[in-house]
């Protein structure tokens, strides 16, 4: 099938081009200039495993190419996927002007039948919206329906997620438009679950947040462990035994970030308020997750009074591993929080510190300053204190004798539960973490 993917960011790119290697024809567009030459070179915007040799086999085999033409990749598809933002606006709500404009701009370009699917997360109801703006801007004589398809990819292994998705979610609410993605999916070879258009867009909020939710229930957990003596992740462990509760999402930490959990839940509880009805599960969860992003700065506050003039070793800066992006990173909030006190900052984050530095350029700012460097063992060597952000492999792998041996003082506030107590003080290193005990 002729296919048009609207946006290529983490979920339209990776969309396009596994399209294309299902045998599709696939032009991405993105209002970008830079990044579309960039993808024409073969290189990827965003940092995504086994993303850029599928671009550059399926680029090279001509069933995928990037433009930011939209009228000609729009004119004569048989379906376009939008895949634009949908970031959360001020009072909670999705900001849904990127996905208009995308409408405006299918409706005043397609000249044959085209059935438009809406990848983006967008709230319940949007799609019945952006189908009738459709119809109203429409210049030719066409069909035009407009389906929800809502995306379930996580950031860091999104291709795996996508060629070997658990299920695709189609919200269609006619037999020809249901026919068509069935038929787009159906080289995927993976369950496809069919229902109608809201269910659909009501599914992905309800899965996204069902998953901040879990997150957020065991770091409430975990914040009374510490105070009752018990161990969280023994406790994760004895829960993640019963099929009914399952163990994914079972780790306590400094809380989620990311560019879909944050906003999702915000959004929900936006729809919900606006329909009068008060979701007290979700406000939880958000509450809980904005606590604890700072739960180790306030930890270490405490143990060190000031970070006036010390050196800080900062251990991953993205919002999770195996991605480049900060959306919501609890690096984010501490930080500029550490910078204020006057810390000085050396950090260390193997793709993430680009981005960051965009944020935080390297020098003095604010009372401290921030330092990027290419390893774990350059940012704790002489660090009076050490905080852990991001599991990044390297960062898991490194040994407790390396902080005891580098630090000026061996102190570890680490948010993501990654190294064992007892190896920790067997190698005298004061260790703090989420939900068990701090190490002797
Ligand atoms: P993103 O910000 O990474 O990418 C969006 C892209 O759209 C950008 O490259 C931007 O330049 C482009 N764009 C904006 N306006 C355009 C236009 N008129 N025409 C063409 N391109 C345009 O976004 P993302 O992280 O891929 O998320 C997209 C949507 O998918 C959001 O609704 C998000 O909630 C949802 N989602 C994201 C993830 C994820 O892990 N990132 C997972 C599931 C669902």
């Amino acid at each position: 099938m002729k296919l048009a993917v609207a946006g290529t960011g983490y979920v339209g790119l990776v969309a396009g081009v596994t399209f294309a290697e299902k045998g599709h024809n696939v032009t991405c567009v993105d209002i970008d200039e830079d990044k579309v030459e960039l993808m024409r070179s073969g290189v990827s915007p965003i940092y995504e495993d086994g993303l850029e040799a599928l671009m550059r086999k399926n680029y090279k085999a001509k069933k995928v190419e990037y433009t930011t033409d939209y009228k000609s990749a729009y004119k004569d598809a048989d379906a376009i996927f939008i895949g634009v933002g949908t970031p959360e606006q001020p009072d909670g709500s999705a900001n849904l002007s990127y996905i208009a404009t995308v409408a405006r701009q299918i409706a005043e370009s397609i000249e044959k039948d085209c059935l438009v699917v809406v990848k983006s997360t967008v709230p319940v109801g949007t799609n019945d919206k952006v189908e009738q703006f459709i119809q109203d801007f429409l210049i030719n004589d066409v069909r035009v329906e407009v389906a929800s398809n809502p995306e379930f990819l996580a950031q860091g292994s999104a291709v795996h997620d996508t060629l070997q998705a658990e299920r695709f979610i189609i919200g269609t609410e006619s037999e020809w438009a249901e026919n068509i993605l069935k038929e787009i999916y159906e080289p995927f070879n993976i369950p496809i679950v069919s229902v109608n258009r809201r269910t659909a867009e009501m599914i992905k909020y309800a899965s996204n947040d069902f998953l901040a939710l879990k997150i957020s229930y065991m770091n409430d957990i975990a914040n009374l462990c510490e105070l009752v003596g018990a161990d969280i992740q023994d406790v994760a462990k004895g829960m993640s035994y019963d099929k009914r509760i399952g163990s994914k999402f079972l780790n306590a930490g400094i809380g989620y970030g990311g560019s879909c959990f944050p906003k999702d839940t915000q959004a929900l509880n936006h729809l919900a308020q606006h329909n009068g009805y008060e979701l007290k599960t979700i406000q939880s969860a958000i509450d809980v997750n904005e606590k604890q992003k700072t739960l180790l700065y306030r930890k270490a506050n405490d143990r060190l009074i000031t970070f006036n003039g010390l050196k800080v070793a900062v251990l991953g800066l993205t919002f999770k591993p195996g991605t480049d992006d900060l959306r919501e990173a609890p690096s984010l909030e501490n930080v500029p929080l550490l910078l204020d006190q006057g810390a000085d900052v050396v950090a260390y984050d193997p793709v993430g510190a680009e981005n960051f530095s965009k944020h935080y350029p390297e020098g003095k700012l604010s009372n401290g300053s921030i330092r990027y460097v290419s390893s774990v063992e350059e940012a704790l060597e002489d660090a009076n204190v050490c905080f852990v952000f991001t599991e990044w492999p390297e960062i898991k792998e490194t040994s407790a004798e390396l902080y005891k041996g580098l630090m000026r003082t061996p102190l570890v506030f680490d948010g993501r539960n990654i190294y064992s107590i007892d190896v920790m003080e067997t190698a005298g290193v004061e260790y703090h973490s989420v939900g068990r005990r701090i190490s002797n």
